[in-house]
């Protein structure tokens, strides 16, 4: 992370904890490493999040049912599923300042910093010449050229040794680049082992009969174990999904980066079930769907790209991230599978219980085709505030920090002013605020200056601010200041419900994805 992308990342934390969006777990004991709370106005706006991909992926979608698994489930669930075998990451230790890293990421991050250096010669190149031709300058320059060649190297040795589950190479990598600890600086490191990240606990009261149970590592088993169970009751016809938003638990060995990688996180998950045979087709459609949903956010288009997975997990034919750009560079905020017939026939296979489907058109059963869309909540709650928080310079050289969140998803679509604490403004005030509360969520702010309440509401992203004063009291208007252009216009207080549904609602978002 460069010097400037670490100051935004620091003031996007300072900023969730000043203002009661998140805060680390238990923090009077010195809080627990990777796991965060979220307070006031963070849980509103994890939960309009949430809600806005509940609405986009069930209400809108007739063949797609939402449920809702318990965290604890069968212990064989992970035995067919493949995790305790092999839901595994490389770790690897520095013997000097005894810290544990994923071998991995030591290599990706090594590479990000090769392509730093090619994105600082074109920067250079491109204020030196005029007009400039980035692809040429690629596909020309010397020492451009050379870093490209190392990525490419690095990264084919990488996979191959990968996919060959040969963790020496992987260790040999890391030597050969000459990666250094980033905290002791020495290249004294141990071998590279393999660590099951889910975490356990046992389930009954007395210690010999108590059963070893994992906490889920995703939502998507008790997804599948649901299959049949959902397709009879629901009588879904393929294709069709089950999706569902819940708590994941994973033991990450390097948690940072805040609640980008957290121990105890959320996950919303869509199992597509298709037809055999028709997966591709249907990838690419969920592929589109994804992208166009995140897009419909406004965020910005150029925040995302698809990134290829170079190892394909134990159980897909096509998979992809549709990658976001934190504030530290683009990262996966969510996963895009093909996952084959793999999970419903191992759990045939570990359950002894038929999982398959009858298509009437075919006129024969088989077990279904899963096409799967994984996104973490708490992932896209830092995208959305990352790249929402803004510091503003107004005319006149004052500043104002903003948070331009979609209105959709922000916590407060509306704060209600009474301009000053007399002469019957607040009790005007107070109707409004509870008229309206019925159906949106609103606050209500008496203390300081108009001023000052504006800036409260412009840094937990409130679009609007409604300021009640001795007018209202003649002629029932209001004046309604806007967050993103500060403009200022008079309404009807009659109009207001009507207005905060147009610009507020999230029916206007999911209508923009018809
Ligand atoms: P990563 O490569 O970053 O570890 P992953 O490929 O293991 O992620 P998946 O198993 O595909 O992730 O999970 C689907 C989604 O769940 C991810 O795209 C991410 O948004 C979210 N997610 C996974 N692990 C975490 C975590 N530790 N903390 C927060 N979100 C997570």
């Amino acid at each position: 992370m460069s010097a400037k992308q670490e100051d935004i990342f620091k003031q996007v934390i300072s900023h969730c904890k000043e203002y009661g969006f998140i805060f680390q777990s238990s923090e009077i004991y010195d809080g627990l490493s990777a796991v965060y709370d979220y307070g006031q106005t963070g849980a509103v706006l994890k939960k309009n999040i949430r809600d806005y991909w509940w609405k986009a992926m069930v209400q809108m979608h007739d063949n797609i049912a939402g449920i809702d698994t318990a965290i604890f489930m069968h212990p064989t669930t992970w035995k067919a599923s493949g995790h305790v075998d092999a839901f595994n990451d490389p770790l690897i230790d520095n013997k000097d300042s005894k810290k544990r890293y994923r071998a991995d990421v030591l290599i990706e991050d090594h590479m990000a910093r090769i392509e730093e250096k090619i994105n600082k010669e074109v920067e250079k190149a491109s204020k030196k010449f005029s007009p400039f031709d980035e692809a040429m300058f690629r596909s020309t320059n010397g020492r451009v050229k050379e870093y490209q060649a190392k990525i490419d190297e690095i990264k084919d040795r990488f996979s191959k040794a990968l996919n060959d589950g040969d963790l020496n190479e992987v260790r040999q990598i890391i030597v050969d680049e000459e990666i250094v600890c980033p905290i002791s600086g020495s290249r004294n490191w141990t071998d590279v082992r393999q660590f099951n990240l889910m975490f356990s606990t046992s389930m009954g009261s007395v210690s010999e009969e108590a059963s070893t149970i994992y906490l889920r590592p995703e939502t998507a088993q008790g997804i599948f174990v649901n299959f049949l169970n959902v397709q009879k009751t629901g009588r879904m016809k393929i294709p069709f999904g089950i999706a569902q938003t819940g708590k994941a638990f994973r033991n990450e060995i390097v948690a940072r980066q805040f609640i980008f990688r957290m121990r105890e996180f959320e996950q919303m998950e869509m199992q597509f079930f298709v037809r055999p045979g028709t997966e591709m087709q249907w990838y690419e459609h969920w592929k589109t769907a994804r992208l166009n949903w995140h897009r419909s956010l406004g965020l910005g288009h150029e925040k995302y790209r698809f990134h290829d997975h170079i190892k394909l997990a134990h159980y897909a034919n096509a998979a992809c991230d549709i990658e976001f750009q934190f504030p530290f560079g683009f990262k996966e905020l969510e996963g895009i599978h093909s996952r084959t017939d793999f999970d419903l026939k191992q759990h045939e296979q570990f359950s002894g219980k038929k999982l398959q489907y009858f298509d009437s058109e075919l006129n024969q059963s088989y077990v279904p085709y899963v096409v799967e869309t994984s996104v973490g909540l708490d992932r896209l709650f830092l995208a959305v505030l990352s790249s929402s928080l803004k510091e503003e310079v107004l005319e006149g050289g004052d500043t104002r920090t903003v948070l331009s969140l979609p209105p959709a998803i922000a916590p407060y679509k509306a704060a209600i002013f009474p301009l000053v604490k007399k002469d019957g403004l607040p009790e005007l005030a107070q109707k409004i605020f509870n008229d309206l509360r019925f159906d949106f969520d609103m606050t209500y702010d008496e203390k300081d200056t108009v001023g000052k309440r504006y800036r409260r509401q412009d840094a937990i992203g409130t679009p609007f601010c409604i300021t009640v004063d001795h007018q209202s009291l003649e002629d029932q208007s209001v004046t309604i200041r806007h967050r993103d252009t500060m403009q200022q216009d008079r309404v009807a207080i009659s109009g207001l419900h009507s207005l905060l549904n147009k610009k507020t609602g999230i029916a206007g978002l999911l209508r923009s994805l018809a």
